[in-house]
């Protein structure tokens, strides 16, 4: 299986991804882990992304792939994965799929799990996360929320132009979300 998740900050990308990873056998490559390891090593990426982690804008797409892309390589070897956070901007997406496309491990499907931003807003004031620094700043909220809307939302319209698009409400539990997730890949 080879599954993209959309959604905003807050959404429930990284809960749906693990389960989701686990349920299919294949690896969950979640961009924003993987940032956040850098930064917690202290590693020469990690300087580089850390100031832009913290104020809640986008990492420059360079700096991304070089985090990010042997973990796809690798999935793109095996042939199933789980993106959360990846691609996030139109110009991440076109790139993911030319490399994708000829080798034929483009994504099957693509899940949005769409929350209203009050209902994110709620989620990420109320998320306790370790080491979550955006999470703990309203105005870095907002950014990430107004980056969201503004770099990913076109998103929704490239893959629903390829017939991948899945929309889920995902205002509700998170095993529920789950159901309605495997729900919908399976009548597909
Ligand atoms: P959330 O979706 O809850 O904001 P993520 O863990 O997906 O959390 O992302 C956290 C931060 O990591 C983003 O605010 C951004 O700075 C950076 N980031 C993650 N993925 C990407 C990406 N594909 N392109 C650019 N920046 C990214």
């Amino acid at each position: 299986m080879r599954l993209v998740l959309l959604g905003a900050p807050g959404a429930g990308k990284g809960t749906q991804g693990l389960v989701l990873a686990d349920h299919f056998g294949v690896p969950h490559i979640s961009s924003g882990d993987l940032l956040r390891a850098h930064v917690v090593a202290e590693s020469d990426l990690g300087r580089q992304v850390g100031a832009y982690l913290a104020r809640g804008e986008l990492v420059p797409d360079d700096l991304v792939l070089a985090v990010i892309g042997d973990a796809i390589i690798a999935a793109m070897r095996t042939g199933g994965y789980i993106l959360d956070g990846f691609p996030r901007t139109l110009a991440q997406a076109e790139q993911a799929y030319a490399l994708a496309e000829p080798a034929g491990v483009a994504a099957d499907a693509v899940v949005y799990l769409a929350v209203p931003d009050d209902e994110a807003r709620r989620r990420l004031a109320g998320r306790d996360d370790a080491g979550r620094t955006d999470d703990a700043d309203p105005a870095v909220i907002e950014r990430r929320l107004r980056l969201f809307h503004a770099e990913t939302k076109p998103l929704l319209d490239f893959y629903a132009e390829r017939g991948i698009l899945v929309t889920i409400d995902a205002v509700r539990t998170a095993d529920a979300v789950n159901a309605a997730i495997l729900a919908a890949l399976s009548t597909d």
